[in-house]
């Protein structure tokens, strides 16, 4: 793990458009901030019940992640993705979304968002006004007491009537379903039917040991490979060559026309072609979601000003790791990080 800058006289100098390529290769072009680690919602699998949050000022302005969204797409960044904690919490987030947004069309490809949907009513027509067109929300169960269970505090109503905000505004969804044995794998085929037959994609993901939440992960855990080879048996699951940026595998099912994403970071291993790094609210920039190498781009620009932006970026770029390490049983049954998922972004 390195916190320190360094100074090598090969390094890019200030403004520099060199690419941002690390050392197996990999071009990185996509970007996800964190923009606040707080949230509305306690996701059992995200946070624990009584959560204690970053102070305000540790956090970044949005002018500072306006600097190093900057800096990042002046180096080759097509997309950047808003993450949270929840995004549409922080205040003013409008602000900051117009400003990025105005990057379109002028080195960035695409501006989107991870939500839980809770402020979509709200938020849903500026999100398409800035630009955005896309967006990925949350949602592990329509049915309203397990709803309420997983989020802890959420409301399903909420989440619904934001994703019909959404929907009128023009954003295309995806919805995110975590996965959990004995918890909502009985609602895979329904969640599908109801996605796809609202022209949703839906993407699945397997929980990953990220944080303590008080949930017991290894009964909870679903291995993603056992579910498709379950919907294969039902569904006809054509692959797709339908791609996002992100690390999710797509299937079209013939059946409902839709696409069905599978994220499975724990039975298969997808780092051999990551381009992503990940900023947190605080400005750290994490290189791997799991591992903790990571660079104080904060400190570069509180200390350094923009100038020393471009050399913290170089120097992640020999930080990134080949892959993460995620290993789920018995043995090894706590947190791989104890940073949860929050801080980084999902
Ligand atoms: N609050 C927003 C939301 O829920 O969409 C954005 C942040 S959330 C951390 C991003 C994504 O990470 C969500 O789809 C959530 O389901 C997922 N997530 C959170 N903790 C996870 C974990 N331990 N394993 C797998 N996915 C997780
Ligand atoms: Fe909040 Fe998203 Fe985490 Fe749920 S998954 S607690 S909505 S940040």
């Amino acid at each position: 793990m390195a916190h320190t800058l360094i100074s090598q006289s090969d390094i890019a100098p200030r403004g520099t458009t060199d690419p941002l390529v690390d050392r197996y290769g990999r071009t990185i072009s996509y970007l996800r901030v964190s923009v606040t680690d707080r949230c509305d919602f306690r996701c059992v699998y995200c946070m624990s019940e009584h959560m204690s949050f970053l102070p305000r000022k540790e956090v970044l302005s949005y002018e500072e992640i306006e600097t190093i969204v900057g800096a990042f797409v002046r180096r080759g960044v097509r997309k950047v993705r808003l993450t949270g904690g929840e995004p549409l919490v922080r205040r003013d987030i409008m602000q900051l979304v117009d400003s990025i947004g105005s990057r379109i069309g002028d080195g960035l490809e695409e501006l989107t968002l991870t939500t839980n949907g809770s402020q979509l009513r709200r938020h849903a027509a500026g999100l398409y006004q800035a630009g955005v067109r896309r967006l990925n929300v949350s949602l592990d169960t329509l049915e309203h007491k397990k709803f309420a269970e997983v989020t802890r505090r959420g409301r399903l109503d909420e989440v619904l009537d934001g994703l019909d905000a959404a929907s009128e505004a023009g954003l295309k969804i995806k919805i995110n379903m975590v996965a959990m044995r004995g918890v909502n794998d009985d609602e895979i085929e329904p969640m599908m039917h109801w996605a796809h037959g609202r022209g949703y994609g839906l993407t699945l993901i397997e929980g990953m040991p990220l944080g303590e939440t008080g949930i017991d992960r290894v009964d909870t855990y679903l291995p993603l490979r056992e579910l498709r080879e379950r919907l294969a048996s039902r569904f006809t699951l054509e692959p797709s060559h339908h791609k996002t940026g992100g690390p999710a595998r797509y299937d079209r099912v013939a059946e409902t026309g839709g696409l069905l994403g599978f994220i499975t970071p724990m039975s298969h291993n997808f780092c051999e072609s990551c381009n992503r790094v990940r900023l947190t609210a605080t400005g750290q920039l994490y290189m791997c979601l799991g591992q903790d190498s990571m660079v104080d781009l904060r400190a570069a620009l509180r200390d350094g000003g923009p100038g020393a932006l471009d050399a913290a970026l170089d120097q992640a770029m020999l930080l990134k790791p080949k892959g993460h390490d995620f290993v789920l049983d018995r043995e090894h049954a706590a947190p791989a990080l104890s940073r949860h998922m929050s801080v980084t972004g999902g």
